[in-house]
Formats: structure tokens, sequence, C-alpha cells
């Protein structure tokens, strides 16, 4: 009797399910044929000092060029890698025109963000630094950005890829950092250069959350002072939330006040227009 219900309301839902599907099932197939087209582009944003506005480096960014769609941003099409499994694919897409990049001679670093599922590759590290050697790029301009569930997920491996890493001069940065466990026990044991400060901290930073914000920016400077390593703000679009950051403590900051993701890179000496 259930199983009719269930048919009933599956009859009911059934052609938007449909829809919904088919849409899903086009933009897989889109996906999937991108891997082996040029559709995916590494976008780079800046990442500067606070206080001189220096550029030390850029994020590599995913952007999916749709020939239907327009240019579309991960959180468009993420889900969709990590269900079908393609998003490791898109990532080596995407890390092989940064290594190409680096190649070409850059200031500063570029950092790749590692999803968790890739980070528990085994192989992740060996093929990222076979690819790096294969585009005679520096390791040390690369960093790769992961989330502390990628490293709460299997502790000893996650450990024995970041020493691996790092002997080679990829050095590890915390994204997204306060939104998810932020286990302080566990933190010095992991070879972290740095945290970024989730943008949801930042964009707080005006209004009435700003007392919350600032307190939980405070704690998080306060662990990366004990750690000895330094922080990012992400997502800083104000000169307030800027010189509040400073004022925090924050050394390092990212957002559409110092610039867009773009193709192309921001050399130093040059300094972003907000100085
Ligand atoms: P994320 O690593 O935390 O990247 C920062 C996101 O904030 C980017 O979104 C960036 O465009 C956006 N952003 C930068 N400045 C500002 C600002 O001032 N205000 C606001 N509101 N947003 C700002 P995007 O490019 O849409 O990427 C979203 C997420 O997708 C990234 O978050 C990252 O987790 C993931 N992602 C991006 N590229 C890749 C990739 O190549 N591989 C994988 N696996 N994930 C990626
Ligand atoms: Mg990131
Ligand atoms: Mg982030
Ligand atoms: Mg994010």
């Amino acid at each position: 009797r259930a199983k009719a219900a269930g048919r009933d309301r599956l009859a009911v839902f059934d052609e938007d399910m449909r829809e919904e599907a088919v849409k899903i099932l086009d933009l897989e197939a889109d996906l999937r044929r991108s891997i082996n087209g040029d559709g995916f582009v590494a976008y780079y944003q800046p990442i500067v000092q606070l206080d001189s506005g220096r550029v030390v480096g850029h994020e590599a960014l995913l952007r999916w060029r749709h020939e239907r769609r327009g240019l579309l941003i991960p959180p468009d099409f993420i889900g969709l890698g990590e269900d079908s499994g393609l998003i490791e694919a898109v990532d080596w897409v995407v890390y092989d025109q940064v290594a190409a990049r680096l190649a070409q001679g850059t200031d500063g670093y570029v950092s790749i963000n590692v999803s968790p599922r890739h980070f528990r590759s085994p192989e992740f590290a060996d093929r990222l630094l076979r690819l790096l050697a294969t585009h005679r790029a520096d390791p040390s301009q690369l960093r790769i950005e992961i989330t502390e569930v990628a490293l709460l997920d299997d502790v000893p491996r996650a450990l024995r890829m970041l020493r691996t890493l790092r002997s080679h001069g990829v050095v590890a940065q915390l994204d997204d950092f306060g939104t998810g466990y932020s286990a302080l026990s566990y933190l010095h044991r992991f070879p972290i250069e740095c945290l970024k400060i989730d943008q949801s901290f930042v964009a707080g930073l005006a209004g009435e959350t700003r007392p919350e914000s600032e307190a939980v920016i405070r704690a998080i400077q306060a662990l990366a002072g004990t750690l000895g390593i330094h922080t990012i703000g992400e997502g800083i679009e104000t000169a307030l939330q800027r010189d509040v950051l400073r004022e925090l403590g924050c050394s390092h900051g990212q957002g559409f006040l110092f610039g867009f993701p773009a193709e192309a890179m921001v050399q130093s000496p040059e300094r972003v227009a907000s100085h």
C-alpha cells in the first residue's frame, strides 16, 4: 500500500522531477565534455598585505565558460562535480593551468583549492609534485587551500600528505577558517602556514553582528599567534572591513576591495587601487 501511495506521489511530481533530472544530466554531460575542451579556466584574485597593499600572491578560482549558459562560478556546478566524481578531473585542468602559469614566471605565490574528497586520494601529493616538475614550475610558489574537514578525516594520512608537500616547498593554508571544528588541540600538529578567516565573519563586521564577528576574529588571531602563523581575511569589500581586520591583527586580505578574480594576475610592485 505504501508503495502504491508512493507511486501516486511520484506521478504528481513526475513532470517537475523529470525536468530537473534532465537539467542535471545535461549539465553533467556538458561537464564531462568540457574536461577535454577549453571550457574550464583558472581566474586569479590578488591576496595583499593589508599594511602596504602589496600583492603577495593570488588564489586560483575555477570558472566554467559554458557555451550556452555563460560564465559559471563554482557554486553553480561544483556540487554536481562532486556527486558525479568529475570534480577531480576538473581540478587537474585548473592545476595544470596554474603550473603552466607559474612556469611563465610570476611574483608571489598562487594558491589552489583542494576539495576534501580530492585531498583524500593517496596519489594527490605525488601527482601534484609531478605536475609541477613537468612544467618546471617552482613548488615554493604553489600553495594548497584545504578545509579542516580534509585534515580531520584521516589525521595520519593528512599529516603525511602535508609533510611530503611541505618538504618540497608546497605550503598549506586552511580555508574558510572558523566555520568548521576549529579544534585547537590538533592544529599545532599540522604544518599549516596560514589561516584564511572565513568571509562570513568579515561580512559580519558591519552592523549589529559586529561584536560577535569581532570576537570570533579575535579568537582566530589569538590561535594564529599561538601557532606562530598569519591570517588572511577573506571577502573584504569595504575599507572599514579592512581597517577593523588590521586593528584585530590580521596581516593579509583578499576581496573585491583589492581586486576581482580575473584572467590576468596583478604583479607587484603594483599596488591595489584601494591604497
Ligand atoms: P573559497 O576558496 O573560499 O574562495 C573564495 C570565494 O569568495 C570565491 O568564490 C571568490 O570569488 C569569492 N570572493 C572573493 N572576494 C570576495 C568579496 O569581496 N565578496 C564576496 N562576496 N565574495 C568574494 P568562487 O570563485 O565562487 O568560489 C567558491 C568556492 O568554490 C571557493 O571558495 C572554493 O571552495 C571553491 N573553488 C574555487 N575554485 C576551485 C577549484 O579550482 N577547485 C575546487 N575543488 N574548488 C574550487
Ligand atoms: Mg579558497
Ligand atoms: Mg575561503
Ligand atoms: Mg568559501
